[in-house]
């Protein structure tokens, strides 16, 4: 059987793009990534540009770890209907992505990253993802 898959919103959640144009990274994103990757197929679902994402999960060194990247406009495009377990989302624009996700999806919400050094780290919510994972 394929991995569950486990969807992470962009802005807020994995990254922080400041008005210096650099890409700050959420502090324990590599740590929880590596972790949940034995668990689950991680994607990108974002609300964002998909090229600006691309160009992001590049110069962030986050793009390795995901198998997909997807915007809002490719689902648009391409009627896309994922058999989603688990979307990670700072919740800023969740309601546009939930119409694309399905009937079978849970949400774990985390503090959105603005760049501060005092955010809750990417690592944190590991657990919370799994038991969501398990939970299906
Ligand atoms: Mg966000």
């Amino acid at each position: 059987m394929n991995k569950p898959v486990i969807f992470f919103d962009l802005d807020e959640t994995l990254i922080h793009y400041d008005d210096d144009r650099r890409v700050l990274v959420r502090p324990g994103a590599q740590a929880a990534l590596e972790k949940l990757a034995k668990v689950g197929d991680l994607q990108v679902f974002t609300a964002a540009h998909p090229l600006y994402a691309k160009m992001v999960l590049r110069e962030s060194a986050l793009a390795p770890y995901f198998s997909q990247v997807f915007s809002v406009m490719d689902f648009a495009w391409y009627g896309r209907s994922a058999g989603l377990c688990v979307i990670v989302d700072d919740g800023a624009t969740l309601d546009m992505k939930i119409p694309y996700l399905g009937k079978d999806y849970k949400v774990v919400f985390v503090e959105p990253f603005m760049g501060q050094d005092s955010v809750a780290p990417l690592t944190r919510y590991v657990a919370e993802i799994k038991a969501a994972i398990s939970s299906r």
